[in-house]
């Protein structure tokens, strides 16, 4: 069955939630760009401490997020984001590494998973699609950073692959959630780059389309489609289809703008 998100509007904060997960004790949200102190060019509600904001503002960002969805920053787990495959497997001695700075952040990774109740997963995004996983038979939850510069969608593969490795969870039981992020008609890549995707990705060749203004990639369906051939249930892959760039001025957008904000795609299990 197909999870449906919803807008949240808390404290001054707006954000997406999958209520669906949510009554199964899974804490999903995704931030808007609204509620925070940041000034132009990362107003208001930027939660990156890499893109050159006042980190004072970023923290306090980072806490009126988390509070008004009930967590504590100090359960916060952030990784690096480099744009590899890597995928780390976080419990509670993980707690804090990025929350509140860049030098305990998780090295060389993009996506983590974890069992451990209470871990809050935090990814930061504008455009770039956040992929959360869910397995409720062996409650483990995931979330990965997949990239549009990045190895192709390899993330969002060796996610799901490390759930069944690590914590013997099946394919056919994960349910996955993609978040918003570039419509196929904004993720615009070049010529080489499609080339080179096309050839080494044979299969997801009707995704990427010449059009007036370039080559086009959906990303979205690259992911849906690489997932049901790793035997994820076509029926458990749900997605936002919401875009960063184009769609109602609620997102930051890299692509569109710049210089500029991140959201936060968090994801915990209830405790
Ligand atoms: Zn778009």
């Amino acid at each position: 069955m197909q999870s449906t998100w919803e807008w949240k509007n808390n404290e001054g904060m707006q954000y997406l939630t999958l209520p669906a997960w949510q009554a199964r004790g899974v804490n999903l949200y995704f931030s808007s760009r609204h509620g925070g102190v940041s000034k132009h060019p990362y107003e208001a509600l930027n939660l990156s401490l890499k893109v050159g904001d006042q980190e004072d503002n970023v923290l306090t960002n980072r806490i009126a997020l988390i509070d008004a969805i009930g967590g504590d920053l100090r359960n916060v787990v952030c990784c690096e984001q480099v744009y590899e495959h890597q995928v780390a497997v976080v419990d509670k001695t993980d707690r804090g590494r990025g929350a509140i700075q860049l030098t305990d952040v998780i090295p060389g990774c993009d996506a983590m998973i974890t069992n451990t109740p209470g871990v809050i997963l935090m990814g930061l995004f504008a455009d770039n699609l956040p992929i959360y996983f869910f397995d409720p038979f062996k409650r483990v939850i995931g979330l990965a950073h997949f990239g549009y510069n990045g190895k192709y969608g390899q993330i969002t593969w060796e996610t799901a692959k490390k759930m069944t490795q690590v914590f013997r969870c099946n394919y056919w039981d994960i349910e996955v959630f993609i978040g918003p992020g570039l419509c196929k008609s904004c993720n615009l890549i070049s010529e080489d780059k499609a080339h080179h995707l096309k050839d080494a990705y044979p299969l997801l060749n009707d995704f990427i389309c010449k059009t007036d203004k370039g080559f086009s990639w959906d990303m979205i369906s690259t992911n849906r489609r690489m997932l049901e051939i790793q035997g994820i249930n076509p029926e458990k892959i749900s997605s936002c289809n919401f875009c960063t760039s184009c769609g109602d001025n609620h997102f930051f957008s890299k692509a569109r703008d710049g210089i500029t904000g991140r959201m936060a795609a968090v994801i915990s299990l209830d405790r």
